[in-house]
């Protein structure tokens, strides 16, 4: 038999008894998946929490899963002035027969403890409407981690070109634009947000029109340069899932998982029908298809950091799959 000692921890937004219960869940069944655990496996389980959680003890979400055999003890972090608050930590004792490489897990704010034992980066590429955004949503909300759309950016500096009367195929329009410009992406109340020069362009930059303009400020060496400087300085914080084009290649080279995500034009183009049909935009099947054939080939052609598989990035096509069936796909392969 091989003993291993596990570490795990998460942070709560809350003193709140579901909240507690939710995310030591989520923390458990991460560390129990990600290392394929079965109960026999697990000696015993120390929880300690920071003193502002007193709701419940974390250790009755483990009962809840089923580890009524299992020996719990719940105990409180002690205080050091300036530690991170609204923390629950996890010792877990495991006994296997053979030996095995573990993974720590640490999620939501807790990540900034231990990058050192358990940074998570996972880069997701691929052509538009291959579900992209939607898997790496998800991803980021299961694992507890950040989620960075780097389209949102290049949307927002091709909106930025439209609205100054510049045509975005130009360099001599986009550069002298983009020096001042200030692009972020973040979060309120669990939303992405967009701000360009401090404004909040969420919406304004899902039109088709801003979808063509980001493809093509995309292809400028400058744009790309400034967004990838910007997209690795968040990535050196935190652990996140990020998905884009150039991710796995270019970005983040040395992503824990990279992922190429596909599907065939026809059914990439049918869900983009889909989704402007259910805003209330009518347009053509076939003109959808055509901007989706020309966004491909401008991602894939253009001769700074193109579109394309990083070589140790696994291949998903999603054409016929069910989300939950990729999400599913993408936590096996987390698993050591
Ligand atoms: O993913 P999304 O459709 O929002 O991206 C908009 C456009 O931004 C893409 O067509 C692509 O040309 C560009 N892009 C890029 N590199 C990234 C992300 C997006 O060139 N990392």
């Amino acid at each position: 038999m091989k003993f291993y000692a596990l570490r795990g921890a998460i942070t709560v937004e809350q003193n709140e008894k579901d909240e507690i219960l939710s995310k030591t869940r989520l923390l458990l069944n991460q560390l129990i998946e990600r290392n394929d655990l079965e109960n026999k496996d697990i000696v015993s389980i120390i929880f300690t929490a920071t003193k502002d959680i007193d709701a419940v003890y974390p250790a009755a979400a483990a009962r809840e899963m089923g580890m009524t055999n299992i020996p719990l003890m719940c105990c409180q972090e002690m205080y050091v002035e300036g530690s991170l608050p609204l923390c629950i930590r996890i010792l877990m004792h495991i006994q296997l027969e053979k030996e095995r490489t573990l993974q720590h897990v640490y999620l939501g704010k807790a990540v900034t403890l231990r990058p050192d034992l358990a940074k998570l980066t996972i880069a997701i590429d691929g052509p538009a409407g291959a579900g992209k955004s939607t898997i790496a949503k998800l991803l980021a909300e299961k694992l507890g981690i950040l989620y960075l759309d780097t389209g949102a950016m290049y949307r927002a500096i091709g909106l930025k070109i439209l609205k100054n009367g510049g045509d975005p195929r130009k360099p001599e329009d986009v550069i002298p634009l983009i020096k001042d410009t200030d692009v972020k992406v973040q979060y309120e109340h669990g939303k992405q947000k967009v701000y360009l020069d401090g404004q909040d362009v969420t919406d304004e930059i899902r039109t088709r029109q801003v979808s063509s303009a980001a493809s093509d400020v995309g292809t400028i060496p400058e744009v790309r340069k400034k967004l990838v400087e910007l997209q690795r300085q968040i990535a050196e914080r935190t652990s996140l899932v990020m998905d884009g084009r150039d991710i796995g290649t270019h970005v983040m080279p040395n992503a824990t998982l990279k992922i190429f995500l596909t599907a065939s034009p026809e059914e990439r183009a049918r869900r983009r029908w889909k989704e402007l049909k259910e805003k209330g935009t009518e347009v053509e099947f076939d003109t959808i298809l055509q901007e989706i054939i020309q966004r491909d080939l401008n991602d894939s052609s253009r001769s700074c950091a193109p579109l394309r598989k990083a070589d140790d990035a696994v291949l998903i096509d999603t054409t016929g799959k069910s989300i939950d069936q990729v999400i599913k796909e993408i936590e096996n392969l987390l698993k050591v």
